[in-house]
């Protein structure tokens, strides 16, 4: 397809927070268990915004879940980063400032960062509450939604959210 802009999104958070179900959810429309050594990728999906025709391409990643290996290239020409956490595992939230000071020397000035808490469906499991994942993304001056993969609660809404942010800083 024809396209007016290109913008390279990134998913970043620690290990099973749902990175590959969101991005699979958001680009093929669907949830599956997805095993933890079957992890890619970049996927790309078109979308259509304010009369321009967009092109995401979302990278996803392969096993440098952990800091160490995060690799210092990965965040390099994106323009919107998703930091994910998941409301039932408290230290993935905790995490997520650890995340925010990794990408700190690596990303643009201008990316857009948005802060999702997925999992918003196990509402008995949940641990991380609404009111902490919205005054941690106001600190950092990051778009914010809980969303759920699974029951495809508020997945386009944070993409879409997250793409009228970038349209507006160009
Ligand atoms: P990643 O390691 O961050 O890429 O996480 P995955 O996408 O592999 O998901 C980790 C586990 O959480 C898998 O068992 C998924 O099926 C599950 N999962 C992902 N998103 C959701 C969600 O929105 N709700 C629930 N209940 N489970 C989810
Ligand atoms: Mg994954």
């Amino acid at each position: 397809m024809e396209h007016d802009m290109f913008f390279k999104l990134v998913l970043i958070g620690d290990s099973n927070v749902g990175k590959t179900s969101i991005n699979h959810r958001f680009c093929e429309g669907s949830f599956e268990e997805i095993f933890p050594w079957n992890h890619l990728d970049f996927k790309v999906k078109a979308i259509e915004m304010k009369g321009k025709k967009i092109k995401l391409g979302i990278w996803d990643t392969i096993g440098s879940e952990r800091f160490v290996s995060f690799s210092t290239s990965y965040c390099r020409h994106a323009k919107g980063i998703i930091l994910v956490y998941d409301v039932t595992d408290e230290e993935t939230f905790d995490n997520i400032e650890e995340w925010l000071r990794r990408i700190g020397s690596q990303a643009s000035k201008d990316v857009v960062k948005m802060l999702v808490g997925n999992k918003c469906d196990l509402t008995a499991q949940r641990v991380v509450s609404k009111e902490r994942g919205e005054r941690l993304a106001r600190d950092h001056q990051m778009i914010f939604h809980e969303i759920s993969a699974k029951n495809n609660v508020n997945v386009d809404t944070a993409f879409n959210d997250l793409v009228a942010a970038i349209l507006e800083k160009i």
